[in-house]
């Protein structure tokens, strides 16, 4: 068996793979997003995921689900589309699960053949044939708790085995898994590559609603044509340098954490 090693994200890696558009790029070659999230419950979620996406560089994000009007709202430069997600258009990444509740979409979402992230309810219940069978990249984001649901575990073996856990869920799914928690990491499929660790966490960020804006920028990253684990990384390091900028060791919304990842995308180039 392979030793899990580890690997600092620096800010130089993370100044590299910012996707800055060329001169000839339009809206499509940056990336566009696709976000199935939100329930009559938690129209925010969905809300905040797009927040994620739009200010993590999409060309343009599509929402489908429950929560159009919420969205419109807040964001009039979101796409709204009909379901299926199917029907939606030309999409490079989908994100799917932020505050779903039951709803439909998971399934629907992973038999398109783009990148796909997985995150909060769309978590539930898994099935890692499902993932397996994909020939895009699937990304998952849980935190703890979600890890122990997909793992089986009480969630103290998660925290008490943070690494052991990542590398587990990412070859139980073949697929990149991003696990959340006061240290980040992130594993990839393949064991021989190291586990990524982020630096720029704050626990300001243990709030609600952090965790959805975390899933869009990582979307907006997927979208722009970053390989699973570069989205991933560099996701939660400007959401970690988003929430410092935001907070100034003060208290923070989600949706502040959202407002300043210009900022933090700025600081990291
Ligand atoms: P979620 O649990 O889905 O709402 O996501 C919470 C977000 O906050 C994730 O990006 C976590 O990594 C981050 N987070 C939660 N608690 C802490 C902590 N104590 N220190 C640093 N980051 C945290
Ligand atoms: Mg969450």
């Amino acid at each position: 068996p392979s030793v899990p090693d580890l690997e600092a994200l620096q800010h130089t890696d993370v100044a590299q793979l910012l996707p800055v558009p060329a001169a000839e790029s339009d809206k499509y070659r940056r990336g566009v997003v696709g976000v199935v999230a939100g329930s009559a419950r938690y129209p925010g979620a969905a809300v905040l995921a797009v927040a994620g996406a739009l200010r993590g560089g999409a060309g343009a994000v599509r929402y489908v689900g429950p929560a159009a009007d919420a969205v419109i709202a807040r964001f009039p430069e979101a796409l709204v589309h009909g379901w299926p997600p199917s029907r939606a258009g030309r999409v490079q990444a989908w994100v799917v699960g932020p505050g779903l509740g039951d709803g439909p979409g998971v399934q629907e979402v992973l038999d398109t053949d783009v990148p796909v992230l997985v995150d909060a309810d769309g978590l539930r219940g898994l099935d890692p044939d499902a993932v397996r069978a994909r020939k895009a990249p699937t990304l998952l984001t849980p935190h703890a708790g979600e890890a122990a649901a997909l793992l089986g575990v009480d969630r103290g073996e998660v925290e008490g085995a943070r690494l052991g856990t990542v590398r587990a869920l990412a070859a139980k799914y073949g697929a990149t898994v991003l696990l959340k928690g006061s240290t980040t990491l992130v594993a990839g499929p393949d064991e021989r590559t190291p586990v990524r660790v982020n630096p720029t966490g704050t626990s300001w960020l243990a709030t609600a609603g952090s965790g959805d804006v975390l899933s869009g920028l990582a979307g907006s990253l997927l979208a722009a044509g970053l390989a699973p684990l570069d989205a991933a990384s560099v996701a939660a390091y400007l959401h970690g340098l988003a929430a410092r900028l935001a907070s100034h060791d003060a208290p923070v919304a989600a949706h502040d954490v959202a407002t300043a990842i210009p900022r933090a995308w700025r600081d990291a180039r």
